[in-house]
């Protein structure tokens, strides 16, 4: 059995060996809207996805200036006294003309004593080496994570939920950004997805350990209104977990997961007015301690069946 590092390797714990000071994100929003929804890359969108329910887009205002302003303030006043990785969060951020993303990101460039970071999330499909180009020069002297939409490795279930791309276009867009080495990738996957057997999500976790990704995203699949989703669980064929299967799900899977992986998240996080199913009793924190505790009581780590 490998040796044990630690129990899950969280982003904190990454951000804590990078940085001598806390760093928290500050999420910013564009409104770019996504290229699967507009018919440019397909129609419809994913299956489970309304936007507002995956962010604070609703609250934000101003330019992406203005929204770094108020943000960086808003929690100064709060008495944060760390710094930011500045999250272009909703939507798909790298879904604009490349002189308009190469500005709103070099924004980050005029708050020197606030800002250590950039997170990008997007769509595999929509990446170009003009974007890199920038993200690359950028990661010389800011950490930089591209946050790329996955969800799972099996063709079948992307069709299914309608992503618009397919697993090798996934594994093409990686290959392209490592030219760039010091930009960081980060996997989102969703668990529980529709038709998936737990031998299918280990198989996704196998290959974010394959394709050496520094980082995941894990969600728990999630019903959220206005969504095709919803309409699929309404009529009774889709099913979620109860926050006891998830557990006993994350336990099963973290020891397989690499060790060098930074989990970014482990539990997906819904605007509770658009959260459908499931509805647990524990708040998502609860949760994640569980989590810890029964892999304690296991005595399992992540990358510990690695
Ligand atoms: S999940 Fe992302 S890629 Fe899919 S429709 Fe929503 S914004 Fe677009």
């Amino acid at each position: 059995m490998p040796q044990k590092k630690r129990l899950i390797y969280r982003l904190k714990d990454y951000l804590n060996e990078h940085y001598p000071f806390t760093v928290r994100k500050l999420a910013v929003h564009t409104r770019l809207g996504c290229p699967h929804r507009d018919g440019r890359h397909g129609e419809g969108g994913c299956v489970y996805c309304y936007n507002p329910g995956f962010s604070t887009i609703d609250e934000a205002t101003g330019s992406v200036r203005e929204q770094i302003q108020s943000g960086i303030q808003r929690s100064r006043k709060r008495g944060f006294a760390g710094k930011f990785i500045v999250y272009f969060q909703s939507e798909t951020n790298t879904y604009g003309e490349v002189e308009q993303l190469h500005e709103w990101w070099g924004t980050i460039e005029d708050f020197p004593e606030d800002i250590v970071g950039l997170a990008i999330g997007t769509r595999p499909d929509c990446i170009s080496e003009d974007i890199l180009d920038h993200l690359g020069d950028l990661a010389n002297r800011y950490m930089v994570w591209l946050e790329l939409g996955l969800q799972s490795v099996h063709d079948q279930t992307l069709e299914l939920i309608n992503r618009g791309h397919d697993y090798q276009c996934f594994q093409q867009t990686v290959e392209l950004i490592r030219y760039f080495p010091k930009i960081l990738i980060c996997g989102h996957i969703i668990l529980g997805l529709p038709g998936e057997s737990i031998d299918e999500m280990r198989y996704t976790i196998h290959e974010i350990n394959r394709m050496n990704l520094e980082g995941v995203k894990i969600h728990h699949l999630q019903v959220v209104w206005h969504t095709a989703l919803a309409e699929w669980y309404a009529e009774g064929s889709v099913k979620v977990f109860t926050a006891n299967e998830y557990v006993a799900l994350l336990c099963e899977l973290l020891p397989e997961l690499s060790a060098d992986v930074v989990v970014h998240r482990l539990v997906g996080d819904i605007r509770d007015d658009l959260l459908i199913a499931p509805r647990w009793e524990q708040p998502k924190t609860q949760v994640i301690q569980r989590v810890e505790k029964l892999m304690e009581e296991k005595g399992v780590w992540q990358g510990s069946r690695v």
